[in-house]
C-alpha cells in the first residue's frame, strides 16, 4: 500500500511534494468515496507501461548527443493511451508518470474514450536548431514506435512542442510502417489531418469552465481582474477569451519575468511582442514586478498556465483571487490546496479546467478515422457542451459529497475507470 504520497514502485522515488507523490495523495483522498470499486484502487497507483529510451542525435557541428526520452502509458482500461509530449531540461520519469496518470483521470472526468499516457524528452529545445529538434523528434518517435499507434497510444503537443513537432512524428511513424497514418498524433497542422480549433482549445476550455465557475460564484466577468502565469499556448489563448468576455488581464508571468498593469494589458500589442521576443518581458505597456510578488497581485481570477508544483502553502496564503483556474497540469501542491480551501478560494482543477485540448484532440482523432472534417463552429459548440456538462456533473458530486471540486472530479473519473476495470476483469 502507498500512503502519504510515497511510491511503492522500485524504479521511482517520490515524496508528498513531488508530482507522482501529489497524484498518490489525490488518489488516497478518493478511495473512501468509491464503495466496492475501492477494491480496484491500487491499479491506479501502478502505471501499466513505462518506457525509457535513449535518443542519440548528431548535432549540427558533427558531434553526437544523447537525450533521455520517456513514454508512460498509465492506463489503457477505457481506450487507447492519450497525452502530450513535453520537451524540457527538467523532465523526469517520475514527472511523466504523474502527467500520464492525470491524463487517465482527465479523460475519464470528461468521459472521453481514452486511457492516459504522456511523453517527455530531457532537452532544452531553446539550445538546439530546428534541424536538431527534427532529428531528436524523429529518433524518439522511432524508439517509442513499438507502443504508439492510432489504436494504442496517441501523443499530442505539450510544453515546448507544437503542430510542427506533431507533423514530424506523424511522418516518422508513417514512414516506419509504410502507410500514411494521420491518427497517430493529434494537434497536427490542419492540412495534415489536424482539427480546426485545436490550437486554442485548451485556453478555450479554461475560459468556458472559468466562466461557468464564476457564474456559480456570482462573480461577474465584466471588469474581473485576471492574473496569468504562463503566456504560451494555454495562457495566451485563455487571456484573449477572458478579455473578449469583458475581463482585464492585470498581470502576466512567464519564464522571463513578470509584468503588471492594473488598468489591463493590451493583448493586441502584448501577443505579437511575446512572439517576437520569446517572453512578455520588455513590453512597453506594463511595469515589471519581482517574480515572487506575482502571487500577491490584486486580482479576482488567477490562472496558473505554466508548470506543475507552483502553488505551495506559502504562495497560497498570499493569493488575492477568489477563483483559481488550473490551466497547467498539477500547478497546486497538496499543502497549497489545503490553505486555499481554508481561505475559501475555489480551485477549478486541471483535470476539468484544461481538458479542452484533449477534447478537441478526441475530435481530431475521430475526424482522421472518418476522413470527414468539421467546421470550427461545430467543434467549438461540441467542446463547450462537453465541458459545461462535465463541470455540472462534477459540481453536483462535490456538493452532494461535500468535497472539493478536485476530489469530486477524481470520484467521477475513478468511478468510470474502475467500473470499466471491474467489467473487464483481471487478465488472465
Ligand atoms: P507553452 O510551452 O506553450 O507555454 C509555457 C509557458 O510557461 C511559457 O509562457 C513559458 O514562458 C512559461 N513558463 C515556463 N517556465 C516558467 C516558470 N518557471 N515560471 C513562469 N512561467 C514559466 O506550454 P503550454 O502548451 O501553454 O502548456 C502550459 C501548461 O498547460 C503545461 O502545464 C501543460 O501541461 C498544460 N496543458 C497544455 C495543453 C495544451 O494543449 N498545450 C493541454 C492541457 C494542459
Amino acid at each position: 500500500m502507498n500512503a502519504s504520497g510515497t511510491s511503492s514502485l522500485s524504479y521511482v522515488q517520490s515524496s508528498p511534494g513531488s508530482p507522482w507523490g501529489s497524484y498518490l495523495m489525490q488518489i488516497d483522498r478518493v478511495a473512501p468515496h468509491l464503495g466496492r470499486l475501492g477494491h480496484w484502487i491500487e491499479t491506479l497507483k501502478h502505471p501499466k507501461r513505462t518506457l525509457i529510451v535513449d535518443v542519440p542525435v548528431e548535432l549540427d557541428d558533427g558531434s553526437v548527443a544523447h537525450f533521455e526520452g520517456y513514454r508512460v502509458q498509465h492506463s489503457l482500461t477505457r481506450g487507447p493511451g492519450k497525452g502530450g509530449l513535453r520537451y524540457h531540461p527538467d523532465v523526469t520519469l517520475e514527472e511523466v508518470m504523474a502527467l500520464a496518470a492525470w491524463m487517465t483521470v482527465k479523460n475519464a472526468a470528461v468521459n472521453l474514450p481514452f486511457g492516459g499516457a504522456k511523453g517527455g524528452i530531457r532537452i532544452d529545445p531553446h539550445r538546439h536548431s530546428e534541424k536538431e529538434l527534427e532529428r531528436v523528434t524523429r529518433r524518439y518517435t522511432s524508439e517509442i514506435g513499438i507502443i504508439i499507434g492510432p489504436q494504442q497510444d496517441i501523443p499530442a503537443p505539450d510544453v515546448n512542442t507544437d503542430a510542427r513537432v506533431m507533423a514530424w512524428m506523424m511522418d516518422t511513424y508513417s514512414m516506419n510502417i509504410g502507410a500514411t497514418t494521420t491518427g497517430v498524433v493529434t494537434g497536427k497542422p490542419v492540412h495534415l489531418g489536424g482539427s480546426l480549433g485545436r490550437v486554442k482549445a485548451t485556453g478555450r476550455g479554461v475560459y468556458v469552465t472559468g466562466r461557468e465557475a464564476a457564474r456559480r460564484l456570482g462573480m461577474p466577468l465584466q471588469d474581473a481582474r485576471v492574473a496569468i502565469q504562463g503566456f504560451g499556448n494555454v495562457g495566451s489563448a485563455a487571456a484573449e477569451l477572458f478579455v473578449g468576455g469583458g475581463a482585464r488581464i492585470v498581470a502576466v508571468q512567464d519564464h522571463g519575468g513578470t509584468i503588471v498593469n492594473p488598468a489591463g494589458l493590451d493583448l493586441a500589442e502584448l501577443i505579437p511582442h511575446a512572439h517576437r521576443h520569446g517572453t512578455v518581458v520588455g513590453f512597453a505597456g506594463a511595469e515589471v514586478l519581482a517574480s515572487e510578488d506575482f502571487w500577491s497581485v490584486p486580482c479576482d481570477i488567477l490562472i496558473p498556465a505554466a508548470l506543475e508544483g507552483q502553488i505551495g502553502a506559502e504562495r497560497a496564503a498570499r493569493i488575492q483571487a477568489r477563483l483559481i483556474l488550473e490551466g497547467a497540469n498539477g500547478p497546486t501542491l497538496q499543502a497549497g490546496e489545503d490553505v486555499l480551501a481554508d481561505r475559501g478560494i475555489l480551485v477549478v482543477p486541471d483535470v476539468i479546467c484544461n481538458a479542452g485540448g484533449v477534447t478537441v484532440s478526441y475530435f481530431e482523432w475521430v475526424q482522421d478515422f472518418s476522413s470527414f472534417f468539421w467546421s470550427e463552429d461545430d467543434i467549438n459548440v461540441k467542446l463547450e457542451r462537453i465541458l459545461v456538462d462535465a463541470l455540472k456533473h462534477i459540481w453536483h458530486t462535490a456538493e452532494t459529497l461535500r468535497i472539493s471540486l478536485r476530489t469530486a472530479a477524481f470520484v467521477v473519473a475513478c468511478t468510470r475507470i474502475l467500473t470499466a476495470r471491474e467489467a473487464r476483469g483481471l487478465y488472465p
